[in-house]
């Protein structure tokens, strides 16, 4: 079966030279709920840019579905979606128009876009706002919406950057639970998060990522063997290290 992501050996240099990704192979199986996992600044998002059409990787393959994500862009970015971890809504459009418009993009006929918007708006508890502006929206609806509209093309690989940074712990479970429900429905996940409860409780595969390098990727048990620990957390503080954990919470804190 076609992996949902291949990358490999993936190298990008910022502008300035700097090297946030220094040679970054990883595969996601098809249904795989995946958690790439790391401190702020590791090169999570920049992986994210690249393999969405966000950023040109400076050299290294990245395959979406089989389909090169630079020389076959289209039906890469046709198979893929992503939930970013800025919410970018526009505030003057209502809800409808805001999927309606996002189909458009996509190609999707009218009729299509009718049925499926009414759908997600079901799906994510909406129905009742869509008529109303984005701006007026209780920011836990914001991160729903920005979910319902990443579905809106049906893609086959769901990506989400840090989708509950700065989410409270109520929302978070809704959202875990929607999150769960698209896997289970077929759909692909990569997930970048730096809470291991939230890897730990969602995904099959996790890849650790630090300073632009994956550290160690498998499945919990399999790590949690390997480097002979009991929880993904002491893996992780073996791996990545017991300041990045502190500073990430702490930057965190202050956001
Ligand atoms: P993460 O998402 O894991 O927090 P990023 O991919 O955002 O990490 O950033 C990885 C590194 O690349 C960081 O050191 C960051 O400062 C740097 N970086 C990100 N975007 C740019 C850019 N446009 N130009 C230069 N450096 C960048
Ligand atoms: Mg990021």
């Amino acid at each position: 079966m076609t992996a949902a992501l291949e990358v490999r050996d993936l190298v990008k240099r910022y502008a300035g030279g700097f090297e946030a990704l220094k040679g970054v192979s990883l595969e996601i199986g098809a249904g795989e709920f995946f958690g790439l996992l790391g401190p702020n600044g590791a090169g999570k998002s920049t992986m994210i840019h690249c393999i969405t059409g966000l950023a040109r990787p400076t050299s290294g393959t990245v395959k979406v579905f089989g389909n090169d994500a630079v020389h076959h862009y289209r039906q890469a970015r046709e198979a893929v979606a992503l939930a970013p971890q800025e919410i970018n809504l526009d505030i003057f459009l209502t809800l409808e128009e805001t999927l309606d418009l996002h189909g458009g993009y996509f190609g999707m006929s009218r009729a299509d876009r009718r049925e499926r918007t009414t759908e997600l708006l079901e799906a994510f508890s909406l129905t009742e706002k869509r008529h109303e502006r984005t701006r007026n929206l209780s920011g836990g609806m914001k991160r729903r919406l920005t979910l319902a509209r990443a579905l809106m093309h049906r893609p086959r690989l769901l990506i989400l950057d840090e989708p509950t940074a700065g989410v409270d712990i109520e929302l978070r479970l809704e959202l875990w639970q929607y999150i769960e429900r698209i896997n289970s429905e077929g759909t692909s996940i990569m997930l970048t998060t730096h809470y291991l409860e939230e890897a730990e409780q969602l995904c099959d595969h996790i890849a650790f990522i630090n300073h632009g390098q994956i550290a160690a990727h498998g499945t919990i048990p399999e790590l949690t063997e390997r480097y002979g620990v009991a929880t993904l957390e002491d893996a992780y503080l073996e791996l990545v290290g017991r300041q990045e954990l502190s500073r990430s919470h702490i930057q965190e804190g202050a956001a």
